[in-house]
This record gives C-alpha cells, sequence and structure tokens, in this order.
C-alpha cells in the first residue's frame, strides 16, 4: 500500500529540508499523502514557525498542494502545542502535542520535554525535586489537557520516554508511571481522533521502538483508540521510517 505520513517537519520551523526537497522525497518512496505539521508559532523564542512567517508557510504549502495535484495529495497542518498561539487561519488537520513542562520558569518560558538527557535531569531536579515521577505526571496531566485543542492527532503521546533508554530515569512499567500515562489516554479517548505511533526517535536512534511504548499502545487500542504511523520527519531520509515494519507491529497488538 502507498504509505501517508503526516507529521513532517521543514526549514520553516526546525526542519532541515524546504518542503519542496520533502514533496520530491515523498515522490520518490511513492506517498500517496503528505501533511506538513510545522510546530505552530508560540509566545516564546524557540524553533517553532515564527508568528511573522506563518503566511509564507501556508502560502509554500498550498503552492505545492497545487503543482504536485494528481501526484501526491499536500495537506496543511500544524502541531500545536498546549502553549502555542492560538489558531486563526483554516488548517486542514492539527497535531496537538505536549513538548513542555507546567512550571514557568524565571525566564518565563517553559522546560523542555525533549531538550537533552542532562536539561531533563536539571528540570526534575529543579522543578520537580528530584522525582522523575512527579515529572511524567506534569507531563501527562498536560497531554490530558490537549483535550482542549481539539486536536485532529494525538502527537507522541509518550515524548517522556524519548531519553529514557535503559530506564535512565524511570520504570516505564512502574504503576506510577502508568497510572498517569493512562488518566491522559482516558481523557483523550472521546476525542475519537487517532493517536500516533510515531516512529521518530527510532529513525534518530534514540529509542528501539515508536512512541508510545507497547504497554500504552496495547491500552489505546483495547479502549477502542485508532492510531495513525507517522514519521515526525525533520529530513528527507525520515520520511515513512520503517512505516511497514511498525504496522506489522501495531497489528500484533489486535
Ligand atoms: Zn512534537
Ligand atoms: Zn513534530
Amino acid at each position: 500500500m502507498r504509505p501517508s505520513d503526516l507529521h513532517v517537519h521543514t526549514t520553516f520551523c526546525d526542519g532541515a529540508a524546504s518542503p519542496e526537497e520533502m514533496v520530491r522525497a515523498a515522490l520518490e518512496l511513492g506517498c500517496r499523502r503528505l501533511g506538513f505539521s510545522a510546530h505552530a508559532p508560540m509566545p516564546f523564542e524557540g524553533y517553532a514557525l515564527p508568528a511573522d512567517r506563518e503566511d509564507d508557510y501556508r502560502a509554500e504549502i498550498l503552492r505545492l498542494k497545487e503543482v504536485y495535484r494528481g501526484r501526491i495529495e499536500i495537506l496543511l497542518g500544524l502541531e500545536l502545542d498546549l502553549y502555542s498561539l492560538p489558531v486563526t487561519k483554516p488548517y486542514d488537520y492539527l497535531i496537538g502535542s505536549v513538548h513542555f513542562f507546567s512550571p514557568v520558569t524565571e525566564d518565563g518560558t517553559r522546560r523542555e520535554v525533549d531538550g537533552g538527557a542532562e536539561p531533563l535531569r536539571d528540570t526534575i531536579d529543579r522543578y520537580f525535586g528530584g522525582d522523575p515521577y512527579a515529572a511524567a505526571e506534569d507531563y501527562f496531566a498536560s497531554v490530558a489537557r490537549l483535550r482542549a485543542l481539539s486536536p485532529t492527532v494525538i502527537g507522541h503521546l509518550d515524548l517522556i520516554r524519548k531519553y529514557n533508554r535503559g530506564a535512565a530515569f524511570f520504570d516505564e512499567l512502574s504503576p506510577r508511571y502508568l497510572t498517569a500515562a493512562r488518566r491522559a489516554i482516558d481523557a483523550l479517548l472521546p476525542l475519537d481522533v487517532p493517536f500516533e505511533v510515531n516512529t521518530g526517535a527510532v529513525s534518530r536512534g534514540y529509542r528501539e521502538t515508536p512512541y508510545p511504548a507497547a504497554p500504552l499502545l496495547a491500552y489505546v487500542l483495547k479502549n477502542g483508540g485508532k492510531v495513525i504511523l507517522t514519521s515526525d520527519a525533520h529530513k528527507p531520509e525520515g520520511l515513512c521510517y520503517e512505516f511497514d515494519k511498525w504496522a506489522e507491529y501495531v497489528r500484533m497488538f489486535g
């Protein structure tokens, strides 16, 4: 089957390739559909699409939609964070994702969930009293709050495990961790939108399996949740990363 990929970044935010380069790579892979999901503009500095470039982003994706019509379906999307600026323009779809812990830092920003192992250690020490499970509870409480954004897709449900290889921070099977994660899933299931099976951490070598981890994926599916394969590609090589393999994996869960 020809693949689709709806989680794709470009040089409009923190990606390495232009939208058109990503379209050409997708055509080579035989994709039938490609969705662009720039990080929505944020109220503080960072890697997101700058607010004053939103119109350029929209115009470029809409241009590509026309140029490549009939060869590949191109969708205009955004990856929304809990702290993104409000969306005021029409988009084909919105991915809802959490990238920040909730405590506000001294400079008025927030600590990143996926900004590196050392920064994560520091965040846990400074803002969560050294308790990694408290950080996980904060993260998943934020994930539950994505509900208010009415996203079309739930992004990387357990991004917090990005740097947790070898249980470096927490035990992903501990009751406290699983309870927090399941609460978030329970809050989002009524939206009846797909949860990503996101291969971004696999393609970039951080983890061996996609988000969400097996116990959470099983919980989503057992409770009637839908899933969608996405790559979170930041460069052409990441597009549709190992989709055949992970589609088979999802099928094992029923
Ligand atoms: Zn993300
Ligand atoms: Zn992303």
